[in-house]
């Protein structure tokens, strides 16, 4: 995709977000604290495989906004009630934890886990990495958005999500939720970049996703957005298609799980993008009720296009 494609896209997807809320909440200028609805999932099944609801364009998401009226693909259903908090599973006996002790700052506990990594070759991912790609963010942050693993830009730069994917990525995480990338936190399940992009393998999950537990046990976010099929089935331990998981938050370890395609997915797939924006819909609702506090309305397409 051109860079001025993917501004456009980029720009359409914001733009339809807030259309999308707008037809759903009236003017509301915020979104309610009651209990977040139930989409209704795509029921084919695989991520990039065929979908049951025909894409909807850019154009007739647009057009709702002077003629409103509830999309289909919309669904409301009151959710299952949030269970208690809790805190991430432990580091297997298999692996030293890493040193800091619980009470740590956040900070602290992510350096440590750093450390501990060091130039790891726990795994044969090592042999052909250039870097390990640990993750980057806030140590703060109440969303964090967990990917499969490094692609070749981000094994050549060191740093998760870059390249056009990171683009999209971060242009839906400061445009439709309304924080700057640095407020979140992104990373991996896998820390080294699998040869040929491949999945990674159930040893190398094994091995490397320790290091994912701890990072999320220092952080202990509000919200976890899991980036595509991989992740999203390693974290809630699931062999359901993305399709079927996405739409929907999922109790996570006391936590708001929302499942949604991977960037790169959406670029090769832009006509799912309706569906993003349905799921970050469900992160902005989780995040505002999880935190007390109100994010500004996504932007439109004007303003998406003109930064
Ligand atoms: Fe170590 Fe994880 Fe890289 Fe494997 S993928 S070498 S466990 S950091």
């Amino acid at each position: 995709m051109s860079e001025l494609g993917l501004h456009d896209e980029l720009a359409a997807i914001v733009g339809d977000l807030r259309t999308w809320i707008a037809v759903q909440q009236g003017d509301c200028a915020r979104v309610p604290r009651g209990p977040a609805p139930e989409l209704r999932s795509d029921p084919a099944g695989t991520e990039g495989g065929a979908e049951h609801t025909p894409p909807v364009e850019s154009s007739s998401l647009v057009s709702a906004e002077v003629r409103p009226e509830v999309p289909e693909a919309v669904e409301a259903k009151p959710a299952a009630p949030t269970p208690e908090p809790e805190e991430f599973p432990p580091v297997p006996e298999t692996r030293t934890p890493s040193a800091a002790p619980a009470s740590s700052s956040p900070a602290d506990r992510l350096l440590a886990v750093l450390d501990d990594i060091g130039d790891c070759t726990r795994c044969k991912l090592h042999e052909q990495r250039t870097h390990v790609v640990f993750g980057s963010g806030s140590p703060e942050a109440d969303i964090v958005f967990v990917g499969e693993g490094p692609g070749y830009n981000e094994d050549q730069q060191g740093e998760p999500f870059v390249g056009k994917a990171g683009e999209l990525l971060t242009a839906i995480i400061e445009n439709v939720i309304r924080l700057s990338r640095s407020e979140v936190y992104i990373c991996n399940v896998v820390k080294c970049r699998p040869p040929n992009n491949r999945d990674p393998e159930p040893d190398e999950v094994a091995t490397c996703s320790p290091f994912l537990w701890e990072q999320l046990g220092a952080l202990q976010p509000k919200v976890v957005v899991g980036l595509g099929r991989f992740a999203v089935q390693t974290l809630l331990e699931t062999d359901s298609s993305i399709g079927r998981l996405r739409g929907r938050v999922h109790p996570f370890r006391g936590i708001a799980f929302v499942p949604t395609y991977h960037p790169a997915y959406l670029l090769r797939n832009p006509s799912d993008k309706r569906k993003v924006l349905e799921d970050m819909k469900l992160v902005r609702m989780e995040y505002e009720r999880a935190t007390g506090r109100a994010l500004p309305e996504p932007l439109t397409r004007k303003e998406a296009s003109s930064r």
